[in-house]
């Protein structure tokens, strides 16, 4: 069993120690950055990313030599960001082999790389297996053709298909798709029809995201200048109950505001944030939890190399989330779950009167109900999510 610490603990020289953490590797490049997205990456260059390769191994590296923090098994690795599938094969299997050299990767690891549809293919997916990937998660958002060139996606409709027939003919069973709504223009017979071809393709696991607008994107830039429309909560109620009606009828269960999945096919590592657990994430702008520690990369691949270079992890904002924010932020991602938060957590925000006052009004509205000894989000609740979350937070 490999032990890691850290060395340079925030205020104090408390050791940080994990029994289980998922590993998310952020992979910061794209061949053009989407008209929503507005997550650190550049744009896709073959010396760029041969860098980048090198320098992330020399952060695994660097982490493994700390010597105040220990992690026991990694359970997860997400290889996210960005769009990982511009790395070969090799390059993936190459960071992983490094993952593997230099901490316990448990054996029925779930494994995930992100994919755009036009960055895969039989072969890669084939290899992309034999390299340990488990699980991928493509990119779909719309299977209309205007929505498509509104969002600055590539086009090929034909090549969501190719693509996920290139992933069964691999043998890669694990498959999950995301789709978009809220997208201008999107009526409700083009949701319709992009939540029945998607699901024609019977992923393992579906995630319907609402296009949230985010400072810095495109179409933060129409929308201040008054050129877009973003949809009203009563739109978004509508196109989220479309989605879990069209969802569970193809057979998948919901088990996150967001995500549908066939049984046993719930991500694994996406579970972990909304239930608290530790995540330590490796790349530029990637964020980590661990020991209640939380704390962010630089967002910037240039200082990234360059703090590697000099020996030094390249973390920033580290805070020590107290006992009170622990236990406010577990209610309020727990909440997003299906399955609820056990009842007996209300007793530990006693500490916390006010909060525990509104989770008495959100039961009193008909947002949050008790079965048994757990407490979970309505019908209503579910509707209603982003403001039952902003009233907790
Ligand atoms: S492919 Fe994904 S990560 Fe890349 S720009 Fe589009 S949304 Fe962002």
């Amino acid at each position: 069993m490999q032990s890691i610490f850290i060395k340079d603990h925030i205020h104090d020289s408390q050791p940080i120690t994990s029994e289980d953490v998922g590993l998310y590797i952020h992979i910061p490049f794209c061949a053009q950055r989407c008209h929503f997205c507005a997550f650190y990456l550049v744009r896709e260059n073959e010396q760029k990313i041969e860098r980048f390769v090198a320098d992330l191994k020399k952060e695994i590296v660097l982490w493994a030599s700390q010597e105040n923090v220990t992690f026991q098994k990694i359970s997860t690795v997400y290889f996210g960001g960005g769009t990982p599938t511009v790395l070969s094969p090799d390059q993936l299997g190459d960071i992983l082999n490094c993952v593997k050299s230099y901490w316990s990767v448990d054996a029925q690891a779930e494994v995930t790389v992100e994919a755009t549809p036009e960055s895969v293919s039989t072969k890669k997916i084939t290899d992309l297996m034999q390299a340990g990937v488990s699980r991928l998660s493509m990119g779909v958002q719309t299977f209309d053709l205007q929505e498509r060139e509104r969002l600055g996606l590539h086009p090929g409709i034909f090549q969501v298909r190719n693509a996920v027939q290139s992933a069964y003919s691999a043998g890669l069973d694990n498959l999950s798709l995301d789709v978009m709504y809220g997208i201008p223009g999107q009526t409700v017979s083009s949701w319709e029809e992009t939540l029945a071809r998607v699901l024609d393709l019977r992923p393992r696991h579906l995630s319907c995201y609402a296009l949230s607008l985010e400072e810095g994107t495109q179409f933060f830039r129409q929308w201040k200048r008054g050129n877009m429309r973003v949809f009203n909560s009563v739109e978004e109620q509508e196109f989220q109950g479309l989605a879990n009606e069209y969802a569970s009828k193809a057979g998948l269960i919901r088990y996150e505001i967001s995500n549908w999945a066939s049984p046993g096919f719930a991500c694994r590592h996406n579970l972990r944030y909304w239930q608290g657990l530790d995540y330590l994430g490796l790349g530029p702008s990637a964020q980590s939890y661990v020991d209640a520690v939380r704390w962010g990369n630089v967002a910037d691949l240039s200082s990234y190399s360059k703090q590697l270079a000099h020996g030094q992890l390249p973390r920033e904002d580290m805070e020590r989330l107290s006992v009170s924010q622990r236990h406010k932020e577990r209610v309020v991602f727990g909440l997003r779950q299906m399955e609820g938060i056990p009842v007996e957590w209300l007793q530990n925000l006693e500490h916390d009167m006010s909060l525990k006052q509104i989770m008495a009004r959100l039961q009193a509205d008909d947002l949050i109900s008790q079965a048994g000894d757990r407490l979970h989000l309505t019908t209503r609740g579910l509707q209603l999510a982003d403001t039952v979350g902003l009233e907790l937070w």
